[in-house]
């Protein structure tokens, strides 16, 4: 089959590798029938990501079809249409029992697949734990409409979730890309008074203004004047940082008001300074990013329902054959690009 290889530091490869098979009693197989590019697989191209092995198939964000399942396989048949999950979890372990799925303590807890094991731009990837890793995709709801369910929708998703959201809160979401997207969708539905987002780039504002006109849109520079004269107590109740540089950083806890909750849900290249002295007596919880993949039922349930739709951030499709393409645009962020659906079937 064809998958695409992380082969060395920024060399990527479609190559012939043979179908996987099940290792393990609790693996399934799964036929993929799309999958998507993530700013994840960019950062392993680029080589920030230590752990991840020479060699395997990148991608973790795919739906597909169950072909075999093992014989402690107990939530998924062959032939059901299925989501997977990012992280890997044995759903036993201290960790998982609590819900931080994230932490999973098992060898190949966290996120393993496309990028410690072999993941799913691909036309079959083996899911280890599928009882854990797989989730059916009810009746109703297309591929496309699944698609996000098992990383960027379930890491805004999470964000939201902890973020601590009142229905009098102003809430600042900092980054419009695909996670900041879903981190917002996932917001709006815990309804609180105010959302505003801040953007650097003016075709991802005008994406956002255009599908949710009762969001406040603004850019980085008037960001923290406009958050002051939008909120209701000197800052915003919560901030979500899902755009990841120093700048922004500072930003989050700058338009913050006292006590307000922080939720860091980027993933940052560098460390970052907090200031203390210039902090001091703001009073502000920090909670730091890492989604726990578990509410993936949840959010399809909610797709089912029409209460979520990531359907409008698939902006382009290729054949799992024009992947190198793909992965250009996805890169060059041109065209107007949020997420990229490859089909391996094509
Ligand atoms: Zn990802
Ligand atoms: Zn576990």
């Amino acid at each position: 089959m064809r998958a695409y290889t992380y082969v060395e530091r920024e060399r990527f490869e479609l190559r012939d590798k043979p179908r996987p098979a099940l290792v393990d009693a609790r693996d399934a197989i799964v036929r993929v029938t799309l999958a998507s590019i993530c700013t994840s697989d960019l950062h392993i191209k680029h080589g920030s990501v230590p752990r991840a092995v020479p060699g395997i198939t990148v991608g973790h964000e795919m739906v597909g079809v169950v072909e075999e399942t093992g014989a402690d396989v107990h939530t998924v048949r062959p032939g059901d249409r299925v989501t997977v999950n990012v992280e890997t979890f044995c759903g036993e372990c201290f960790f998982c029992r609590h819900g931080y799925v994230n932490n999973c303590t098992d060898p190949n807890g966290g996120w393993a697949l496309g990028c410690r094991i072999d993941g799913g731009q691909a036309e079959y990837v083996r899911v280890p734990y599928a009882d854990q890793g797989l989730d059916r995709i009810p009746d109703g709801v297309s591929d496309e409409q699944a698609l996000l369910v098992g990383d960027v929708l379930a890491t805004g998703y999470w964000a939201a979730r902890i973020g601590d959201i009142t229905p009098d809160a102003t809430v600042l979401i900092i980054g419009a890309g695909p996670t900041g997207l879903c981190t917002l969708l996932s917001t709006r539905l815990h309804r609180p008074r105010r959302v505003i987002v801040c953007e650097r780039s003016a075709s991802r504002r005008r994406f956002v203004s255009e599908h949710y006109p009762d969001v406040l849109v603004v850019g980085p520079e008037e960001c923290e004047a406009f958050v002051r004269c939008h909120s209701d107590h000197g800052g915003a109740d919560v901030v979500m940082e899902v755009a990841g540089t120093a700048d922004t950083f500072r930003l989050a806890w700058q338009c913050a008001r006292p006590n307000a909750t922080v939720v860091l849900v980027a993933l940052y290249d560098e460390p970052q300074v907090l200031p203390l002295p210039q902090m001091y007596g703001k009073n502000l919880t920090f909670k730091t990013g890492g989604v726990d993949g578990c509410d993936c039922a949840e959010t399809l349930h909610l797709i089912a329902t029409g209460a979520l739709d990531t359907v409008p951030l698939v902006t382009h499709r290729f054949p799992l054959s024009r992947v190198d393409e793909a992965y250009r645009l996805f890169e060059s962020q041109a065209d107007g690009v949020l997420k990229v659906a490859l089909e391996p079937g094509r």
